[in-house]
């Protein structure tokens, strides 16, 4: 996270501080000018063309196709080789949009039909195309419309005779602001000179943030005021943790920020040196420590972070960003390097959760009114089970491999895990007729992150051999509160009772059962969370690993008889805010340098 911090005086210390709160979609800190570009949309002229010269402008429409198609080939390439193929990949999509036979054939048609210029012409059908994409309430749509905009400003450029969008404008470091980066701005960025990224539009699934975090760029989205409020020039102080664009930062604000990156800085060389050490409390109580991860390239991360193995492996992340379907063979490769790089340690693979805000281009639009509550994860697979078992055939040919553990998201009852596990039965039936080799004690445990399997654990902990707690969905659900709205984000309690007397529930009703229990939602990751979690009784969290080493600090810093202490306490509180302030009284008294 460091290094990115220039701690120059602001030069406009004498204009006013204003803050200006985001979404932190890429972590860590810029200090810069800012460089503003709102996107200008391109004079485009209006002219009639004779009979005759219609071929001539149905040629050149063709002859810039082809110029942007190698153009948008050339920059997949330069991405690909900066930050690998699964990045680039992204870029599949604009080649999808110059190839697009329905749109061009029309551009083509309308030359003809209004004798009109070709720029003219184009500029009017994809604008209509896109404002109707815009029109339906789907956010893969959406996200798509800013794939063609994307696309056409480039294809258009070309028929102006002006070259690509150019975001080199300033020679120094500086912080770009835009009102949305599409991939393949984000692709022209010099990481050199682009310290940070503020954008009116965007969110943390949108492929610039997806980009941002693999380049290691602080990025914040969502500033819906920005506009107009920039200039070129102006000082701006970046923070992508706390999703915040501070405008001419005053002294106090810089001296506060070059004091919160000294002690980050300091604060991760301490936890280096836990890095190889046990997570292990005061009291030596032993708690396992695993890593969340979505694709196998993060298992350098995992190897890094000193996590015991992966507590979840979101598998629907192999089904994004892609056209087709991973074959069975991609997939059982892909749990395979998971598995034997985790050795000794294990891998808990969760089949597809897609759905809710996780929608793959391969799996076509969703038109549901409330994904969160559709047709999300094991309720798609169920509907689905010829697919499903490619996926599950493939966690089973990869357990002959390593130590998998195999992991049902968003069960709701006994019903949906009876079923899951039928087809999975079939699939050992069929590996085995076929001599295929595969771990015949595959543990099989579920997600628990809806409140009636909270509050079923007893029933359904007689047919599993683990649970793992999703917080994320398990308070969306209880609170009734969207995780992904920005608006009611205080609302999203962890420290609710409500959700404490749920996590008790199932935590006693795994011990009766004598089965595993983890907890892998992000409350896994927080630390101001981590005493109230090992007074609840857990003993198995897996967080992202850029934490997994804050929280080792935190367990160690801890003894378990206070964490059963505060448990106490916060029982008999009625309100989350308190029994969040119970949490952070005791992790400021034993690690307050990692609360800032
Ligand atoms: C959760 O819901 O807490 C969880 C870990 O799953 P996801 O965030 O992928 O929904
Ligand atoms: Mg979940």
């Amino acid at each position: 996270m460091g290094g990115y911090f220039c701690r120059a005086v602001s030069e406009t210390a004498s204009k006013p501080e204003i803050r200006f709160r985001g979404i932190g979609v890429a972590p860590g800190i810029a200090h810069a000018p800012v460089v503003v570009h709102w996107e200008v949309d391109e004079e485009v002229p209006v002219r009639p063309i004779s009979v005759a010269d219609l071929p001539e402008e149905i040629a050149r429409f063709e002859a810039v196709l082809m110029a942007t198609r190698a153009e948008i080939l050339e920059m997949q390439k330069r991405i690909e080789n900066a930050i690998g193929a699964r990045d680039a990949s992204i870029f599949d999509a604009h080649l999808l949009v110059v190839e697009d036979r329905t749109l061009i054939d029309e551009v083509l048609r309308t030359i003809e039909s209004s004798r009109q210029n070709v720029e003219h012409v184009f500029a009017t059908v994809y604008e209509r195309y896109c404002h109707t994409l815009e029109q339906i309430d789907d956010p893969y749509l959406r996200e798509r419309v800013v794939d063609i905009q994307d696309v056409s400003r480039r294809i258009l450029r070309h028929l102006l005779g002006k070259g690509p969008r150019d975001f080199a404008t300033s020679e120094n470091p500086h912080i770009l602001a835009a009102r949305i980066l599409t991939p393949s701005d984000t692709s022209l960025i010099d990481r050199e000179k682009v310290l940070g990224f503020a954008t009116e539009a965007g969110s943390k699934t949108s492929h610039s943030a997806i980009m941002a975090r693999s380049l290691g760029i602080p990025a914040v989205a969502g500033l819906h005021e920005i506009f107009g409020a920039l200039e070129t020039g102006d000082s701006v102080l970046l923070d992508g943790t706390a999703g915040l664009l501070i405008l001419n930062p005053g002294q106090e604000t810089l001296k506060e920020y070059g004091r919160i990156e000294q002690r980050r800085e300091a604060v991760e060389e301490q936890l280096d040196l836990i890095r190889d050490t046990s997570s292990t409390t005061r009291d030596g109580q032993r708690v396992v420590l695993s890593a969340n991860i979505g694709l196998p390239e993060e298992m350098a991360e995992v190897a890094e972070c000193g996590a015991e193995g992966v507590g979840l492996f979101r598998s629907e992340f192999l089904f994004l960003n892609r056209e087709d379907i991973p074959t069975e063979d991609e997939q059982m490769a892909a749990y395979r390097t998971v598995a034997e790089r985790a050795s000794p340690h294990a891998v808990v693979i969760r089949t597809l959760d897609v759905g809710g805000d996780k929608l793959a281009e391969a799996f076509g639009p969703s038109n549901e009114e409330s994904p969160f509550l559709g047709c999300r994860a094991i309720r798609y697979c169920l509907e689905r089970p010829e697919f499903f078992k490619i996926q599950l055939r493939a966690i089973l040919r990869a357990s002959a491999f390593g130590k998998i553990r195999l992991m049902y998201p968003m069960i709701s009852g006994v019903g949906e895990l009876r079923r899951a596990n039928a087809l999975l039965e079939e699939c050992k039936t069929e590996l085995s007729a076929a001599g295929t080799a595969f771990d015949t004690s595959l543990p099989v445990g579920i997600m628990i992150e809806i409140p009636s399997a909270a509050l079923s654990a007893d029933h359904l902990a007689r047919e599993v051999s683990f649970f793992s707690i999703g917080t994320n969905d398990l308070i969306q659900y209880t609170l009734a509160v969207d995780r992904m709205n920005d608006a009611i984000s205080s609302l999203f309690e962890p420290t609710h009772p409500a959700v404490l007397r749920l996590l008790r529930t199932v935590v006693d009703a795994a011990r009766a059962a004598g089965i595993g229990l983890s907890v892998c939602g992000e409350m896994a990751g927080d630390v101001i969370m981590t005493p109230l979690l090992l007074g609840l009784g857990v003993r198995e969290m897996s967080a992202a690993p850029p934490l997994v080493l804050r929280v080792k600090k935190a367990i160690q810093s801890l003894d378990v008889e206070s964490c059963e202490r505060l448990m106490a306490e916060a029982r008999e509180r009625d309100s989350g805010e308190d029994i969040l302030h119970l949490c952070e009284q005791v992790a400021r008294s034993r690690y307050a340098e990692l609360l800032d």
